[in-house]
């Protein structure tokens, strides 16, 4: 067996063999895939193969998109044929929110060029008669998708791997993994049958692997124990059944096509035909987590016994939407592992903590995503960076909190909640609170109604008692909108306080500290006691991270970045310094985020509110510009509390964040409430701040910032110095600008706004561009957006419309911060 390879795939699934098929692709030579089995023994074997296009991150669009077309080209290059049948996806709607649901998903849908076609109850009826539509509202119909063989397009993809000098080795189970600090040391054992037992023969080699790749399905927990990591997958139980032939069926296919794969998802199933017969596939309620420790060496490619009392619910909705099916037996079941994270997207990137270490694990639709997970983290691997942003998916979207109960707890609801309508303001109840700032029970009395950020509990707004935040979810304006707007008018009238606690703190010091952040960000270094807001660049010279940074000392810094972030900023900063230290010096970095609180309190009556409880020698100046002007930092005292606050404002108005050990967070917090009375001070949720910060073009990560857009993209010209060297600076520059980021001013439905997914176009039809924000302006009174555009339209005045529930309506490009472009209200004295 080979011993030297640039690249070791771990796991012979769908997923693994893409990636392996893709990296030779993409140029690698010397690209090896081991299976502990046979190919396609893990949860591929059993999948039912359908390949939705269907999917609410952008991301993951892409990927699946990707993979369909792939899919389809695959047999001219390997001769295989995978057995795709394109016969559509029928996606029903039963309520007009689904139908809401459908049109949002739609409007995402074609900044990703997947096609999708409307229909009425009445069409699918004349189409397909077996179907029952009285009960329906209408359907989203996708053409081009259906299902494939799982096991055959794997082949497939083995093959065409193997044609492009990829080695596959079964039967060869990795057990170790040791870093030598420039390549992976890969220990592997012989896998022998004994007794229709897998088990380990004498037999072992180490493997010398450049890179690594896990693609180990069911698996990933022994692999993260491996790995000394903790790995968010594990599976649930997941069944289909398969019906006996359905005469009414068989009779109806003498004369038309296939039907397509239809989902209920209402009543949460999704059904395709099989040999005359009905495939149901439920996502019930209650199914089970499995193997939260690992896979017994027992089970093979084995199957669970069905559980057919808990699909009951299913199972007889099938029947009611397919009544021919009420009178045919069953003929098989399955019931398999098919793995989950907390969020339902697989986890691909670099593993953290760890060099050369991939992980492409978690998968729960993952013959949809096999294909375009290969080609997307063939180009992180080759290239550097994809080309689309894989944040969403990126494994150290959940920190060192995250432990194996909470990943079972919020696995098993996710996979509950396949089917559920997925709101843009949903907020999922499982595994809640966990992370909760030491004034949590305090919100929560005055009525506060949190969402979960990286497991931390962050107010989204604040309801009158008895408000039900499930009850006020919408595709529209929620329930909980007109609270939103009275917030934003606080902090823009009067003065509002936001918990921003959960932001991601670090600090960075040492002999290397400047001259690695120097190199390490774009912006120029803050003077000592300024602050500056900057941007990590990728290879590619697009966004990883925004950085507000405050300069303490010379060589002492303390950086700010969101709140969602945390685990994957620390771990791109603790690499590149720990790179960099030979060259500039010792760099210590420490993640403080659960050290501090932050109150940010804005407002034109901001600083009344601070000036009586500030203590200071002459506390009538302390706050003012003089002392404290706009983009510096320092440390005050507010009654007893030591506070390094940061006069900043992601709001847009006068205010400051301040910064305070986590220990005295409810003082501070009685002390600027009891302060505020007077001033009318009212509680303020990340919804109105999400709103706030659009009116003032404040690009937010994860939306306008990423990994697909440079900062130059981003249009952030102020924030960059090109007179000095950076990381990612030359590809930033050869990249030029591909498209802009720009605010929008809208004149959209007169009950909804934007939420940031939505397609733009010219006034003729032509497709410009996407959102990546959206909400309402409360000084402007409509909605408003920000997103990106074809370069040459990102300019004040430019008539664009913007597609919502399945209708153009009116947008206008405004100046960069159409509120306030001044500045003046922030700089304002007093
Ligand atoms: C009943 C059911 C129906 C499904 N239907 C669909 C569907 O219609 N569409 C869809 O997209 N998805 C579906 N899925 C999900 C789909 O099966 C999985 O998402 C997909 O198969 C995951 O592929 P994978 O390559 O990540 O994992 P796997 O197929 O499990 O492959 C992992 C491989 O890694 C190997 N391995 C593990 N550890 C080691 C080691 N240490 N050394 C060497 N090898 C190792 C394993 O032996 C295994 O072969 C379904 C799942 C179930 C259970």
């Amino acid at each position: 067996m080979k011993t030297h390879v640039k690249a070791l795939i771990v796991g012979g699934g769908a997923v693994g063999t893409s990636i392996a098929y893709h990296l030779a692709r993409a140029g690698w030579a010397d690209v090896m895939l081991l299976e502990r089995d046979e190919l396609t023994s893990g949860s591929t074997w059993h999948a039912a193969g359908l390949l939705p296009l269907f999917n609410m991150n952008y991301a993951t669009t892409h990927i699946h998109k990707y993979s369909v077309d792939f899919y389809k080209a695959l047999e001219a290059e390997t001769g295989l044929n995978a057995g795709f049948s394109v016969v559509g996806n029928l996606r029903m709607a039963q309520t007009q929110a689904r139908m809401d649901e459908y049109m949002l998903y739609a409007t995402t849908a074609e900044t990703a060029e997947v096609p999708y076609e409307w229909m009425t109850p009445a069409q699918i009826k004349e189409r397909w008669p077996l179907v029952r539509t009285e009960d329906l509202k209408g359907a989203i119909y996708h053409p081009t998708d259906g299902y494939i063989n799982p096991a055959d397009v794997t082949m497939a993809m083995a093959k065409g791997a193997r044609q492009r000098g990829v080695i596959i080795e079964r039967k060869w189970q990795v057990d170790g993994y040791e870093w030598t600090g420039s390549e992976w040391h890969v220990t592997v054992t012989k896998m022998v049958e004994k007794g229709g037992n897998l088990v380990a023969s004498d037999e072992t080699a180490v493997i010398v692997a450049e890179h690594v790749v896990t693609a180990t399905g069911n698996h990933a927990q022994r692999t993260a124990n491996l790995l000394g990591i903790k790995i968010p997958a594990i599976p649930v139980e997941h069944q289909f059944i398969v019906t006996e032939p359905d005469p009414a069926l068989v009779e109806y296919r003498k004369t038309y096509g296939e039907h397509p794969v239809l989902r209920d998802a209402d009543a949460k199933w999704y059904v395709r035909e099989e040999r005359g017969g009905w495939i149901l596939g439920p996502y019930e309620r209650n199914a089970p987590a499995r193997f939260a420790y690992g896979v017994p060496d027992s089970f093979r490619a084995d199957l669970f016994p069905l559980d057919l009392e808990r699909i009951e619910e299913e199972y007889m909705s099938m029947i009611h939407r397919i009544p021919s099916s009420e009178t045919v037996g069953l003929k098989d079941d399955y019931n398999g592992p098919i793995c989950y994270t907390p969020d339902g997207n697989p986890l691909v990137g670099p593993a953290p903590g760890l060099r050369n270490m991939w992980l492409a694990e978690g998968f729960s639709f993952g013959i949809t995503a096999a294909g375009g997970t290969g080609y997307y983290l063939a180009q992180m691997m080759v290239e550097g960076e994809a080309e689309i942003d894989m944040a969403s998916l990126d494994p150290k979207r959940y920190g060192p909190w995250m432990t194996t109960e909470y990943a079972v707890t919020k696995n098993e609801e996710c996979y509950e909640h396949v089917y559920i309508l997925h709101h843009p303001d949903e907020e999922r109840p499982a595994a809640r609170p966990l992370r909760t700032a030491p004034v949590y029970d305090r919100q929560k009395a005055l009525g506060a109604q949190f969402g979960q950020v990286n497991g931390w509990e962050r107010p989204n707004y604040y309801a009158p008692a008895g408000f039900d935040d499930h009850d006020a979810r919408s595709f529209r304006r929620g329930g909980w909108w007109q609270y939103a707007v009275d917030e934003a008018k606080a902090i823009r009238e009067g003065v509002g306080l936001i918990d921003a606690t959960a932001f991601s703190k670090h600090i960075v010091k040492g002999p290397g500290a400047t001259q690695f952040l120097d190199w390490f960000t774009c912006n120029k270094l803050p003077k000592v006691g300024r602050i500056n807001l900057t941007y990590a660049l990728t290879l590619a010279g697009t966004t990883r991270t925004e950085y507000t940074i405050v300069r303490r000392a010379e060589d002492a810094y303390y950086l700010v970045s969101a709140g969602a972030w945390t685990a994957y900023d620390a771990d791109y900063l603790r690499k590149a310094a720990e790179d960099k230290a030979p060259e500039f010096g010792y760099i210590e970095i420490q993640d403080v985020t659960s050290q501090f609180g932050v109150f940010a309190i804005a407002g034109p009556k901001a600083r009344d509110v601070l000036n009586k409880v500030i203590r200071d020698a002459d506390p009538a100046t302390a706050l003012t510009n003089k002392r404290f002007p706009w983009l510096s930092a320092r440390r005050i005292e507010l009654g007893m509390c030591p506070v390094d606050a940061i006069r900043v404002a992601y709001t847009g108005e006068l205010g400051w964040e301040l910064h305070h050990p986590i220990e005295m967070q409810t003082y501070l917090w009685d002390l600027l409430m009891e302060a505020g009375a007077e001033h009318g001070l009212k509680l303020v949720g990340a919804r109105a701040q999400n709103w706030l910060r659009q009116e003032k073009s404040y690009r937010a990560f994860g939306t306008e910032l990423g990994r697909d857009a440079t900062p130059a993209e981003a249009d952030l010209p102020r924030f960059i110095d090109l007179g000095k060297e950076f990381h990612g600076k030359d590809a930033m520059v050869q990249t030029g600008v591909r498209s802009t980021c720009c605010t929008l001013l809208i004149d959209g439905p007169e009950d909804a706004d934007p939420w940031g997914r939505e397609a733009l176009y010219l006034e003729d039809g032509t497709k410009v561009g996407r959102l990546t924000s959206g909400g309402y302006s409360v000084a402007f009174e409509k909605s408003i957006g920000m997103g990106y555009v074809r370069p040459d339209l990102a300019v004040e005045g430019q008539k664009l419309k913007v597609k919502m529930f399945d209708q153009l309506w009116d947008a206008v490009v405004t100046c960069d911060s159409p509120y306030d472009p001044k500045n003046e209200t922030i700089r304002k004295d007093g």
